[in-house]
């Protein structure tokens, strides 16, 4: 599975510190602490329908990851909001639409690592791109050699740039011949994919590894109060790389893929032993709820 250039996004209109430039004039400076050091916090965001899903949940994420990072001079949300909704405007995007939005700790004075060198910024960056969920029907998921980062090192409560750790798994995913990489915490216990959450469903019942060590996923959020609200038996639990193998189900949720059913993961094919499929109620839940939720931006 790898992207492809969509031609629709050709002339993208970029928000970069301000500004609406076309993608080939925006650009950051070399000074910039997402340069320097990965310095930098994010969100993804997804719009249906001129709706922006669960922008208040990103926002809270996003404030929350600044403000753990000890950023300074954070704009405000309503202008972040308006950012997000001037970028939508010139490109005229209204569903189908992927949403990179990126503050950085800002430009430095020079070089360095020491956060009071930056004197400008923060940097706000949006990048909306006309993109569509972006996996297949089913995917492949390879457990990779690298431990998710525990919080004693770099906490996963912090939705941060330095995504090092999870491209080497992903690395490894794509040597062999995999789709994504299943990344364990330091005990041995599933965490998360390198880009998206993981579930398993073991006889009617929905589970996913604490947020101990994985990103607290927006969309996983949604699962478990979707699960609470349907009556879906749902926990958060530890759980093994061989519950996973032999689980009825497994899924993976974030907000480019949404949810996509893993059909094998180390070569074991997923087999449901136990009836009817709860991810396809699931997943009919949660398109019902991007369909009518999200904060109207347009
Ligand atoms: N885990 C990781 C490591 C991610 O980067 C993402 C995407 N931000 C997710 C999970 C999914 O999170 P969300 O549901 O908030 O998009």
């Amino acid at each position: 599975m790898l992207q492809t250039q969509n031609p629709a996004n050709d002339n993208l209109q970029v928000y970069i510190d301000g500004q609406l430039l076309h993608r080939d004039a925006a650009k950051i400076s070399v000074f910039d602490s997402s340069v320097q050091g990965g310095d930098a916090v994010w969100e993804g965001l997804r719009v249906y329908n001129g709706r922006v899903f669960s922008l208040d949940a990103h926002l809270d994420r996003l404030y929350d990851s600044a403000h753990a990072l000890w950023f300074q001079r954070v704009p405000e949300r309503d202008t972040v909001i308006d950012a997000i909704r001037q970028t939508l405007l010139a490109n005229d995007m209204r569903n189908d639409v992927h949403i990179r939005l990126t503050l950085t700790r800002g430009r430095k004075i020079t070089s360095g690592m020491d956060p009071r060198l930056n004197q400008a910024g923060c940097t706000l960056i949006v990048l909306a791109e006309h993109k569509p969920p972006v996996y297949p029907e089913s995917i492949t998921l390879a457990t990779s050699s690298v431990r998710r980062n525990p919080p004693m090192s770099v906490d996963s409560k912090i939705h941060h740039n330095n995504l090092i750790n999870n491209i080497l798994a992903k690395i490894e995913a794509n040597q062999a011949g995999a789709d994504a990489g299943l990344m364990l915490d330091k005990d041995g216990f599933v965490s998360e994919a390198n880009g998206v959450n993981v579930f398993c469903i073991r006889r009617g019942e929905v589970r996913t590894p604490y947020a101990d060590y994985c990103l607290p996923g927006i969309t996983r959020a949604t699962i478990l109060s979707l699960c609470q609200d349907h009556g879906i038996p749902h926990q958060e639990a530890r759980i093994s790389v061989s519950e996973f193998y032999t689980a009825d189900e497994v899924f993976t949720t974030g907000t480019m893929g949404e949810l996509t059913r893993v059909r094998a993961i180390d070569g074991r094919e997923i087999v449901n032993k136990h009836g009817a499929s709860v991810l396809e109620r699931v997943q009919a839940h949660f398109r019902e709820l991007t369909r009518s939720g999200g904060t109207k931006l347009l």
